[in-house]
């Protein structure tokens, strides 16, 4: 395609706007998907996706559009709008030149309208403003068409009105992409450069490689080599999505597509890293993407320690669809060998761990998710702690956690419930603006680890769900925190351990004891269990002896039934841990350590 006639752009909004549902009607409006084979949110592929009515990936697909008798190559990217998908988001908005930014006319501006708009904005992307779910009775679009327009300071006339379900306003929305968002601006005449902007591992296929090509062109039979890694390889394919794989010679300028080389090996592949052509090779890079920060760490541990070299494996291929997510081994005492992840979110890790159940076939134990603190020892030295069994012993001259900027929009009736919540999660009140006579965007400093955990779901309770909430790391702060350890037998089990502000200290050491006094079975004798800071108990419960004579019961002379009691302990055994003398069922540690 001529570049003149490519028009790059994403779909943006807070999530549950109707983004997919308007990609939806653009693939049918251009005729990429016919009726027969429509679903709803149809590029949401992933079963996860579909059961949670949510999108995590970004999808990119190509749909023509004819204007005044040109056709024209739209380039469509659908995103997600949940705050943890925020990277996945980012490096789709760096693949396009312009955003369709919608808002539902029955909710108006939230939190992730906001911070999605400025991510586009940052990037120079040409903004699109749209009214989505106009169709609904309570619907306001005048109302909130005027919250958009005091935001991005348009007319109000300019903003769009359409509907997803019914198609209304779609086709002038494809019109005023083509006329308003700039043709791709790359270089066709200079060497090639093709942004990798995701990838994902096909088993039969080996690594799919998603491209943006910025200048120049690539053909199907040449060479090409990634500039980062140094590698070079002989494409097999080279293609456009639209809305499945189709191959093509060779991708232009401004054109987004994937490159499939047959390479299996997964390092051979890096989101933010430039393509080029051997033959003809550019000297710089394209600009590539900032590292993800993690948000909140975990570990996760295969169930059976067999499994450990699959999970490696497991998390190799899924860090090609996901950038966002980072991980290294990390060994327990209790749970053997495994991985420290970090994740952007709580959600995050969810979907991870899901992932890594669906795709993989993995049974997996998972850790008790924190945030990463800076602590300096007593004689100045300095590390950062990702997991509390890194936490140093002995004396400590001073910890830092960090703190994020959150934005948390509501109605005007919920603002004293909405500063009471802050102030309960240790919260600095920056400062309050008005959306509109009804609605009010409250600024707040909070220590990340008061928001990434229950925080979003109080919230949504204490304001019937109308408040939405958006948040960024911003720095950190000097913090009275403390480790607390748990003790079963005398014995620290690693697995349990937290660090938590020393107020919340004596609540989760009861917390912790009491779960496992309840979670792990009576044994031949007393088994204590124990919460300490240092040296120093802060609780303690005791899980009594019992006499546990299984064979007793089955007194007389039936041999195989006793024989098939015997089997069925050993089996038992094999979901057991031992920890010192103490066994441990596996389901007692998945639900201490689960988080709700
Ligand atoms: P996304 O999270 O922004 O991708 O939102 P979805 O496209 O998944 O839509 C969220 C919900 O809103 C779904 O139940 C859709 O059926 C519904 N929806 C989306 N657009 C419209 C619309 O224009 N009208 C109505 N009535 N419902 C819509
Ligand atoms: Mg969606």
């Amino acid at each position: 395609t001529p570049q003149s006639l490519i028009r790059n752009f994403c779909i943006i909004a807070h999530i549950d706007h109707g983004k997919s549902t308007v990609a939806d009607r653009i693939l049918q409006l251009s005729g990429v998907v016919d009726a027969h084979d429509m679903r709803n949110q149809f590029l949401d592929k992933m079963d996860i996706e579909r059961e949670r009515g949510i999108t995590i990936k970004s999808q990119a697909v190509r749909v023509p559009w004819a204007v005044d008798g040109t056709e024209y190559t739209l380039g469509m990217i659908d995103t997600p709008g949940h705050v943890d998908f925020t990277y996945e988001v980012s490096r789709s908005l760096a693949a396009c030149e312009g955003a369709v930014l919608l808002v539902d006319a029955t909710q108006g501006i939230e939190a992730q309208t906001l911070s999605n708009l400025y991510m586009a904005l940052d990037d120079d992307l040409e903004i699109i403003p749209v009214l989505n779910k106009i169709d609904l009775p309570s619907a306001e679009p005048e109302k909130y068409g005027e919250e958009i327009a005091n935001l991005i300071g348009c007319d109000p006339d300019d903003i769009l009105r359409v509907s997803g379900k019914t198609g209304e306003g779609i086709p002038e929305l494809l019109d005023t992409i083509v006329k308003k968002i700039p043709a791709p601006h790359g270089d066709p005449d200079a060497p090639a450069r093709a942004l990798i902007f995701d990838s994902v591992y096909d088993s039969y296929r080996g690594i799919v490689t998603y491209i943006r090509m910025e200048d120049g062109e690539i053909h199907s039979r040449e060479r090409v080599r990634q500039m980062g890694l140094g590698s070079a390889h002989d494409p097999i394919e080279l293609g456009v999505i639209s809305p499945d794989m189709q191959p093509t010679q060779s991708l232009g300028a401004g054109e987004v597509g994937y490159i499939i080389t047959g390479v299996k090996d997964v390092s051979q592949s890096k989101v933010g890293d430039t393509i080029t052509t051997e033959k003809n090779p550019a000297t710089e890079v394209l600009p590539g993407y900032r590292e993800p920060e993690p948000m909140v760490y975990a570990g996760i541990f295969p169930m059976d320690n067999v499994d450990y070299p699959d999970l490696r494996d497991a998390l190799d291929k899924l860090v090609l669809n996901d950038a966002s997510l980072v991980y290294q081994p990390e060994t327990s005492v209790a749970l053997g060998f495994g991985f420290r992840c970090g994740f952007l979110g709580l959600l995050h890790m969810q979907i991870i761990v899901e992932r890594l159940r669906r795709e993989f076939g993995l049974e997996l134990i998972t850790t008790a998710p924190n945030v990463h603190y800076r602590v300096i020892a007593e004689d100045s030295s300095e590390i950062t702690v990702t997991n509390p069994s890194e936490y140093p012993e002995g004396k400590i001259r001073a910890v830092y956690e960090p703190v994020a900027d959150a934005d948390i929009i509501t109605p005007k009736e919920f603002v004293g419930d909405v500063m009471d919540l802050c102030q309960e999660h240790r919260g600095n009140m920056k400062n309050m603006e008005y959306l509109s006579t009804e609605r009010v965007d409250l600024h707040y400093e909070l220590p990340l680890g008061e928001i990434v955990f229950d925080f979003f779901d109080q919230l949504k309770s204490r304001t019937k769900g109308y408040a939405t909430l958006n948040y960024e790391l911003s720095g950190e702060q000097e913090a009275d925190l403390v480790k607390v350890d748990i003790l079963i037998q005398g014995e620290r089990v690693d697995a349990f351990s937290a660090i938590v502000h020393r107020d919340k200290a004596y609540a989760y050491g009861v917390m912790m004891t009491k779960k496992l006094q309840k979670l792990i079975p009576r044994q031949l004798f007393e088994i204590p269990l124990q919460a300490a800071i240092g040296a120093r108990i802060i609780a303690r419960e005791t899980i009594s002896a019992l006499r546990k004579d299984v064979l007793a019961k089955c007194y007389g002379g039936d041999i195989t039934r006793k024989r098939k009691l015997l089997e069925k302990q050993k089996a038992g055994k094999k979901k057991m841990k031992m920890l010192g003398r103490v066994e441990v069922p596996q389901e007692a540690f998945i639900a201490a350590l689960s988080t709700d």
